[in-house]
């Protein structure tokens, strides 16, 4: 067997210069990614020449033609051939420009390398000339010019996109997907420039128009942004207007409990031009941190002004990312401004439940005599579990759950003991359930804005009346914020009470597993956990948060686990355990089906008043429901 000597090539290769059309189909890997990059790109040069309209027409989802017409400057004859050439720009021209962009585009690439893989024609006029001028291309080759009709303006027009570089072509989705990522690039450029007029029309089919806002307010662009996020979100949505030094953050942001399944409904703009930078996701997301569930995500539309210095557009081919130079003052400006906002509206909640509630009753008209809504009027003996005489055909579904579950079949830490409800000096324990709603209470708190409690549904919702309405509360969700709060107050004053065990809980898990919770042993300890290892693959449970009462430690530090798998992508330490807070809040509140009587009741109502962030439990769903007296009114045809 003969033994290779050396790895090196038979042949020494040549160093040789790349044709331009290469390079430019080389660059146009980076920056033409699909049609939408396309889009993107044309309408941005659209936008810098000063368009006032643009319209955009596409058709079988940019394969066959991608078009963008503009009012704009215009390009002059003898421009024409330099717009094609690489590294030819009007938008800069010295090192200094480069640290100073004010314009969407600067890298002089965008028109080459679209040329190189299409059938490309621009058809110009500027408003000094009689006479328009276009030029062709086939992949960037056979570049022809001449004279052409057209108003002032540019029309750029791109045919068989990819046509000679097959193995591009083969990486597009599916027209629909395509199409989807067409609209939304629009959508985003015109969120992020309200005074120019947008058309989109896809075969044929005018898919969106939005005309000019008028007006120079931060609400005069909300029109458009309806259009776009739809009016759920503009009335779910609070405004952010804060300055710090020089940078400004404004824009709308949809309460905690206005959520999503993903971060798709998150429109970010750093001075205008749309990107979806890690700072800023995460400072946003963040400010939401223990108002919303992992897996939910926030939405909004936020614009950061920032001194064109103090940010580095050119870090991506495409221009979508952005640095900052200072990204500690824009996370905190970001994260703060959201959060000081959502936290001046802690009280409001979303009012899907509302109107979802209102719904139900409106569609439900079947007679309701002989039958009777079920309540707990405070007495243990009214309380029969059984909803059969339920009318409300849509409540059926909610109802069995709530309702038919005792206490004995609640999982053993629902009937957790040592809960304290601040003002009220029975614990659960030994509660009266006999008393009812008294004249007396009810008019004592009538005038509290969650009012006073007059009953319990179903051992899951209290029912409260207010001086204009009635309010329900998921009295789960409702205790989980307050309990959380509470100990959220108790770290921050460095006070948390522990229960030590008796007998510590030994918890099997991973070896790994049980190593994470090991080595997170002090920070746990700060909340009134401790832990320690246990052997390879076990935890011992020596104490538990004093607050939460008995626990089931088991599922504790499962949960736990999860938190502190999440911990290593996360922000900063501290804010990060607060999730593992929520956590343990969850698990020490009261749970559905677990009777109350009217005085804890109402001692949940004032605490709720007192706390922040009520309106929501930390997994972003409302804690309480409101029906004014007008809804109730319609509800019964009064009005
Ligand atoms: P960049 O936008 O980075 O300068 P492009 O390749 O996108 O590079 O465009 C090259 C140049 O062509 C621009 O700098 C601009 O002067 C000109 N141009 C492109 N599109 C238009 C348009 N729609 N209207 C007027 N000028 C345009
Ligand atoms: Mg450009």
């Amino acid at each position: 067997m003969t033994r290779k000597v050396s790895n090196h090539p038979e042949k020494r290769p040549v160093i040789t210069l790349l044709d331009d059309n290469l390079a430019n189909q080389i660059a146009a890997g980076e920056v033409v990614e699909r049609p939408a990059s396309v889009v993107k790109e044309l309408v941005e040069n659209a936008i810098d020449a000063g368009a006032n309209n643009i319209t955009v027409i596409i058709d079988d989802a940019g394969q066959e033609r991608i078009q963008v017409r503009d009012d704009g400057c215009g390009i002059e004859r003898e421009q024409l051939e330099l717009a094609l050439s690489r590294h030819a720009t009007s938008k800069i021209k010295t090192t200094e420009d480069l640290f100073s962009i004010a314009s969407l585009g600067f890298r002089g690439e965008a028109l080459p390398s679209i040329a190189s893989v299409s059938h490309f024609n621009i058809t110009s006029r500027i408003p000094e000339a009689d006479e328009a001028w276009e030029i062709s291309t086939n992949g960037g080759k056979n570049v022809t010019v001449k004279p052409a009709a057209h108003p002032v303006g540019t029309t750029v027009t791109v045919d068989d996109l990819f046509f000679n570089t097959p193995a591009r072509r083969k990486f597009l989705k599916s027209g629909r997907t395509e199409s989807e990522h067409i609209s939304d690039t629009v959508v985003r450029l015109a969120m992020a420039h309200p005074y120019v007029s947008f058309k989109l029309i896809m075969d044929g089919n005018e898919t969106l128009n939005f005309d000019a806002a008028q007006g120079e307010l931060l609400e005069d662009t909300l029109p458009r942004l309806t259009d776009f996020m739809g009016r759920d979100f503009i009335s779910n949505a609070i405004t952010i207007d804060t300055e710090r030094g020089d940078l400004r953050i404004k824009g709308f942001v949809g309460l905690p409990t206005y959520n999503m399944s993903t971060a798709r409904r998150q429109y970010l703009f750093v001075n205008n031009r749309p990107v979806k930078d890690r700072t800023l996701l995460a400072a946003f997301k963040y400010a939401y941190h223990d108002l919303l569930a992992h897996n939910r995500h926030p939405a909004g539309v936020l614009f950061l002004d920032i001194p064109h210095r103090e940010v580095d557009v050119n870090v991506h081919p495409a221009k979508a990312e952005v640095r900052f130079k200072n990204s500690n003052d824009v996370f905190a400006l970001v994260r703060g401004g959201v959060r000081r906002s959502l936290e001046a509206h802690s009280q409001d909640v979303s009012d899907t439940g509302r109107t979802q509630a209102l719904r139900m009753f409106q569609t439900n008209n079947q007679p309701l005599a002989g039958h009777q809504i079920e309540a707990q009027f405070g007495s243990r003996g009214t309380h029969s579990g059984s909803h059969s005489g339920m009318p409300l055909g849509s409540y059926s579904e909610s109802s069995s759950y709530a309702g038919q579950v005792s206490e004995a079949q609640m999982p053993q830490y629902g009937r957790s003991s040592g809960f304290d409800l601040g003002s009220q000096p029975s614990a659960l324990g030994q509660a009266d359930y006999t008393q009812q709603a008294s004249q007396a209470s009810t008019e004592a708190y009538n005038e509290h804005p969650l009012g006073a409690a007059v009953a319990q549904l179903h051992t899951t919702y209290i029912v409260a009346q207010t001086e204009d309405g009635m309010i329900m509360v998921d009295q789960h969700a409702a205790h989980e914020r307050l309990v959380y709060e509470r100990l959220k107050k108790q770290i921050h004053e460095a006070q948390v009470e522990r229960q030590p065990l008796l007998i510590p809980d030994v918890v099997e898990l991973t070896k790994s597993d049980a190593a994470l919770v090991a080595d997170h042993a002090e920070e746990l300890a700060v909340f009134g956990l401790e832990v320690e290892q246990f052997g390879p693959a076990a935890i011992a449970v020596r104490a538990t948060p004093a607050l939460l009462g008995q626990m089931n430690c088991k599922t504790l530090l499962n949960d736990l686990v999860e938190d502190l798998h999440e911990l290593k992508k996360g922000v900063t330490l501290q804010s990060q355990l607060e999730e593992t807070l929520s956590t343990m809040a969850c698990h020490g509140s009261i749970r559905a089906g677990k009777r109350l009587s009217i005085d804890e009741m109402n001692a949940i109502l004032r605490q709720m008043e007192q706390t922040p962030n009520s309106a929501q439990c930390n997994h972003g769903r409302p804690t309480y429901v409101k029906l004014s007296r007008n809804d109730i009114e319609k509800l019964f045809g009064r009005r």
